[in-house]
């Protein structure tokens, strides 16, 4: 996956980005989607649990009380928000998910870098003016 920098002006463009990263993934995939309350990342992760054919976006929310959703077979959305501690993070098991030929889309998981994996795709969100500036870092583009 290449890294680049979009720019979307409306929730639906938002969406439409996530189909369209969503089949650049490969089918084992840690995605660590980073912005403020507000910046997307639900809406992102939408688009690309769509695009990869795992649900209706309005089937996805936030699992920000359960956690994490499992979408199809091989779709997983984590919202680490209401975990302060790493030790609380590592009972929930993930290390178990990161294991499966799955696409793991992660909010909030840069709060915990050391359990995140190593190989992994982030993309940060951020409100501007006219929008979200979505930028996507692939880790073989890490220096
Ligand atoms: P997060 O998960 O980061 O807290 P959400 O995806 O839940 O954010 O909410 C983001 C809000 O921004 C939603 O109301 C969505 O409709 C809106 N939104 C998404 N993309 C855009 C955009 N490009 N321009 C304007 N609003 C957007
Ligand atoms: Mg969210």
């Amino acid at each position: 996956m290449k890294s680049r920098i979009f720019h979307t002006q409306s929730e639906e463009e938002t969406i439409a980005l996530g189909e369209k990263l969503a089949a650049e993934l490969p089918a084992e995939a840690v995605v660590l989607l980073i912005g403020n309350l507000g910046a997307g990342k639900t809406t992102l992760a939408k688009g690309i649990v769509k695009g990869l054919g795992a649900a209706h976006p309005d089937e996805v929310s936030s699992p920000t009380f359960t956690l994490i959703h499992e979408y199809g077979a091989n779709v997983y959305h984590v919202d680490l928000y209401r975990l302060d501690r790493a030790e609380q993070v590592a009972t929930i098991g993930l290390d178990e998910i990161f294991d499966r030929k799955a696409v793991v889309l992660i909010e909030w998981g840069e709060r915990f870098p050391e359990l995140m994996p190593v190989e992994r795709v982030e993309i940060r969100l951020r409100v501007v003016e006219d929008g979200r500036e979505i930028s996507v870092l692939a880790n073989d583009d890490y220096g």
